[in-house]
């Protein structure tokens, strides 16, 4: 007999729910733990996975498996290459290994729930016990309810409901121990498991030998890295976290999205850390900074519950059905000048090139180029989140799928529509010496602070060096009144 815990996008020995009630089901019956990975190519080509986040998981797998090795616990690693057969297969493995039981974390996407709910079938006829367990959110999804009974669709009143189930319930904030080592004689059992490779990267999926070596350089992997950044950012920057965090030239947040997303750090150790430093153990309340960072961490949440209660936005359609009937323009021309960074509007440029450089984008920013294809562009605002998820080394449906929703005004509490970015002014404010757009616009770093931001409008000096930088593709305030135009036809609004 065994237990297993298969791990998903909680690639952690720390703080994991599952793996903990698995390690502790192993210990009451006395027979080892197993840890099981399954690598799906069609998952990552049908989940839009970016090479750069493959990659990066991947690489934590060897952090793992080197974790678990240190507590005598395998990690068996395979590749299915159809997807639909991962229950099949898990199950074969269980049977193969006399494994009476299973747990996991809770995914909840709609593929990954169909998946599961065929597994619990097929455990179920086999006689092996499965547990799937919420461990992803700090606060389960469905746990809130608005006054009528309902799930929030506006993220204020949700957030508060948030902080006070947080304050009622402070178990949800108790971090779960790694597991307890196997004992001798059942690692001999187990043995055998030890010898398992981890697979290379597929191949769909492959970095070229620069883009790895750079971005290995930035994003190392696994739980020790998350731990290290979060400790670093909680010691250096969490005190000014809600003055810098919308300064885009500045290491002012955490960076440790792609830890969130991978599962190589937990939310709940993420809160916990961060409110254990705070003079108080209320959420919203004490050192500001703790205050803001603690609350965009719940932004995750949020959208997490949103995904659960309305699942028919994993189905490629808008939060809000009224917004079906936007005319997108489906220019390709201006839509490559977005994603090559070559659309004359600096911030945008300069935020799109720091995502191909660095497969991450400043928060700011991502709302600055969203809002700018949705509205300024008026291109489909599902072309710019899958571009994102294809690109960005944190890509995660529910936050990607929140913040689109967001900036094309088609989502969860949104921006109204007619609240336009002016994408020149959101420079000024948010890059004021342009300190961003010189580090990824190399074409104009001649410019001064004020050309920057227009390099070929009013207020630029002509004679000043532009090194072939594009002129605009669009004219704003052109393009506003027609995103205004376009918008309230689809809606049907005088
Ligand atoms: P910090 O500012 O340090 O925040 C800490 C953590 O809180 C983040 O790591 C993240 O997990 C969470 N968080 C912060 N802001 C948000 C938010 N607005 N929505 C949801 N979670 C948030 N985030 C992703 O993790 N994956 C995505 O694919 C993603 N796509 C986005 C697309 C658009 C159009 C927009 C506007 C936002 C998107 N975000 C996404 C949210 C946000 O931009 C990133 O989480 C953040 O920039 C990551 O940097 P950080 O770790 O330094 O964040």
């Amino acid at each position: 007999d065994a237990v297993v815990h298969w791990f998903k996008m909680d690639l952690r020995t720390g703080d994991n729910r599952a793996l903990w009630l698995a390690s502790q089901k192993a210990q009451e019956a006395g027979v080892p733990l197993i840890g099981l990975y399954i690598v799906s190519p069609e998952d990552f080509e049908a989940h839009l996975a970016a090479p750069v986040r493959v990659d990066f998981t991947m690489r934590t797998l060897h952090v793992l498996k080197r974790d678990l090795a240190a507590l005598d616990i395998p990690l068996y690693v395979e590749t299915v290459s159809k997807r639909r057969e991962i229950p099949e297969r898990i199950v074969e493995f269980l049977e193969e290994w006399g494994v009476g039981h299973l747990f996991a974390n809770m995914e909840y996407e709609v593929d990954e729930l169909r998946r599961e709910a065929r597994l619990v079938k097929m455990c179920a006829a086999r006689g092996i016990d499965l547990e799937v367990v919420h461990d992803t959110c700090v606060v389960p999804p469905g746990a809130l309810k608005s006054g009528s009974g309902k799930q929030y669709s506006v993220y204020s009143p949700w957030f508060r409901a948030w902080v006070a189930h947080v304050h009622a319930n402070p178990d949800l904030l108790n971090i779960y121990d790694p597991p307890a080592k196997n004992s001798p004689a059942q690692h001999a059992k187990v043995a055998p498991l030890f010898d398992c490779e981890i697979p290379d990267v597929p191949e769909n999926k492959r970095l070229s030998d620069e883009d790895a070596k750079r971005l290995h350089a930035i994003w190392p992997a696994g739980e020790h890295e998350a731990m290290a950044r979060l400790e670093k950012f909680c010691e250096e920057k969490i005190g000014q976290y809600h003055n810098r965090r919308n300064i885009p030239s500045e290491v002012g947040t955490s960076n440790i999205s792609v830890h969130l997303a991978a599962g190589t750090l937990s939310a709940r150790s993420a809160v916990r850390y961060a409110r254990d430093r705070n003079k108080t153990k209320k959420l919203d309340a004490g050192l500001e900074g703790i205050k803001a960072w603690i609350s965009e961490v719940a932004w995750r949440d949020f959208y997490k519950h949103v995904l659960v209660n309305w699942p028919y936005i994993c189905m490629n359609k808008p939060f809000k059905p009224e917004y079906s009937n936007i005319t997108w323009s489906y220019n390709n021309a201006h839509f490559e000048a977005w994603t090559e960074g070559r659309t004359g509007y600096p911030i945008v440029d300069a935020a799109m090139r720091q995502v191909k450089s660095i497969a991450w984008m400043h928060n700011r920013c991502r709302m600055i180029v969203a809002s700018f294809l949705a509205k300024d562009l008026l291109l489909d605002w599902r072309m710019g989140e899958k571009f994102f998820m294809e690109n960005l080394i944190d890509g995660d449906f529910a936050s990607n799928n929140g913040g689109w929703g967001f900036s094309a005004s088609v989502g969860v509490d949104p921006q109204p529509y007619f609240r336009i970015f002016n994408p020149l002014l959101q420079s000024e404010k948010f890059d004021p010496q342009g300190k961003y757009i010189r580090k990824w616009v190399p074409e104009l770093r001649d410019c001064d602070d004020k050309e920057i931001h227009d390099p070929y409008g009013r207020k630029a000096g002509s004679k000043v060096e532009k090194r072939g930088y594009p002129k605009p593709i669009v004219v704003h305030k052109e393009s506003r009144d027609r995103a205004l135009a376009v918008y309230k036809e689809g809606l049907g609004r005088d």
